[in-house]
């Protein structure tokens, strides 16, 4: 069997696997794309970030599209016997079924300004989106497009100001349970340091102390102060996708959004 360690394709953002163990066929869970949440690739892209070098990232990249006999998912162990997580955790070897891709991926316009909530695991539906706007923007401050190479670097910086923008939106019980919060703060001080405005972060921390709650009145008010928007994502647990839910049902009726905006994941 073979497997493709990395997706390149902007369409597969967001689109996921099925697996079954064949130990109980009648379980099937689903399982995200997210090429940045492997080991190397993380390391790679946070480094590229820190030291403004594409280059890191781009040798990581050129080894990471050879093909594979293994498939790589970022799973979270929920220890249900009933389950089919706690099967990737236990010490007996588990052979498992793999179908896909499935879903229709997170973009389809890309224009205007992406809003994406997202909770706990939620997050790995939006890395690869994050990576890709960081790989752009990484492009366009390559240092060998400097000064040898002024055009492609105008080039590549047009191609950022000119991209659509995403603002993430991130809910965690604490930092140590938080998942790649460190590369979200890597590429927002990297837009930061470089003037680009196609990324912005927002961090929701439970143990901070009194944060605004996700609900009707706070997403109300990010719909009526965004310009231009095109789409809003959500992935989270039940409770935060239910209250999206309710509060994109309450916009619509009030016509402030149309339900093409909205995808709960
Ligand atoms: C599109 C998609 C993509 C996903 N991507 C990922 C991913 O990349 N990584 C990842 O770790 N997970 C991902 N998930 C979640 C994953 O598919 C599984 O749901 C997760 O691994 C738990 O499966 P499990 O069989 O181990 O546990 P389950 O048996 O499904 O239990 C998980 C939790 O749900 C609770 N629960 C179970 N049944 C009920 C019920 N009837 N009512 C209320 N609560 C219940 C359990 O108490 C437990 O807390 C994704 C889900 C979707 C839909």
């Amino acid at each position: 069997m073979h497997f493709q360690r990395y997706h390149p394709d902007i369409r597969m953002i967001g689109k996921h696997f099925k697996l079954r163990s064949f130990a109980n066929m009648e379980i099937t869970r689903h399982y995200t794309v997210c090429n940045v949440m492997e080991p190397g690739y993380y390391t790679a892209i946070n480094d590229a970030l820190k030291q403004d070098d594409y280059g890191i990232v781009i040798k990581h990249l050129d080894e990471g599209v050879k093909k594979s006999d293994t498939a790589m998912f970022t799973i979270k162990n929920y220890g249900i016997s009933r389950g089919l997580s706690f099967r990737f955790f236990s010490d007996q070897s588990h052979d498992f079924e793999v179908s896909g891709p499935f879903g229709k991926g997170l973009i389809q316009e890309q224009s205007g300004t992406h809003i994406a909530f997202a909770a706990g695991t939620g997050v790995l539906c939006f890395v690869d989106l994050v990576a890709h706007f960081a790989l752009k923007n990484l492009r366009a401050t390559d240092r060998s497009t400097g000064s040898l190479n002024a055009g492609k670097g105008i080039k590549a910086r047009k191609a950022v100001e000119n991209e659509f923008k995403l603002i993430l939106y991130v809910s965690f019980p604490d930092r140590a349970g938080s998942i790649a919060l460190d590369f979200f703060e890597n590429m927002q001080a990297h837009c930061k340091e470089h003037g680009y405005f196609n990324f912005e972060l927002k961090v929701r921390l439970s143990s901070e102390g009194k944060q605004r709650r996700w609900d009707y009145d706070f997403v109300k008010q990010i719909v009526v102060n965004t310009k231009n928007l095109q789409k809003m994502l959500v992935c989270g647990p039940p409770v935060v996708t239910e209250t999206f839910e309710k509060a994109f049902h309450e916009l619509e009726k009030e016509r402030l959004i149309s339900r093409f905006q909205v995808d709960v994941l």
